[in-house]
């Protein structure tokens, strides 16, 4: 296959219908994290820390590393030296490859939504039967049972 070429694109227009292109042809997981959000492990007590890491830096900082556990976005906050947390630090990113949309493409959460539903609206509405139009009864529906507190 070959490689597309970089293409500088004027119209507005056109702009958007070379990233929905590129949407269109994008892998799942980077449509799934652009469309909803990355799915980032939680720094929690205890001793399992899946997707995140330590890594030492030699004035005595710690870069902590957090990957995304759908397209291994990784976020990375580093400490002051001595592993002090700084709140004024700030996250820095590095994105696999193939997750940045062609430049300009001015591409939202909702193109990306658009595209996640598209490849997957024919299986989630598969058990969906045609009705005149209304919502059936919500009392029909088995909703999760939430409880408050615990
Ligand atoms: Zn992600």
């Amino acid at each position: 296959m070959r490689t597309p070429r970089l293409q500088v694109v004027q119209n507005p227009a056109d702009r958007t219908q070379h990233g929905l292109r590129w949407l269109s042809t994008a892998d799942d997981s980077i449509v799934i994290c652009r469309s909803q959000g990355h799915n980032w492990p939680r720094l929690r007590p205890g001793k399992a820390r899946r997707g995140i890491r330590a890594v030492p830096w030699r004035d005595g900082s710690v870069e902590i590393v957090f990957t995304c556990g759908e397209c291994s976005t990784e976020r990375r906050l580093v400490t002051k030296p001595g592993g002090v947390y700084d709140p004024d630090a700030r996250y820095t990113y590095s994105y696999p490859e193939g997750y940045s949309a062609p430049k300009g493409s001015e591409l939202n959460r909702r193109d990306a939504f658009a595209e996640v539903y598209r490849r997957t609206s024919e299986e989630l509405l598969a058990g969906v039967r045609e009705t005149s139009g209304q919502p059936e009864s919500a009392a029909s529906v088995p909703l999760p049972n939430f409880q408050a507190g615990g």
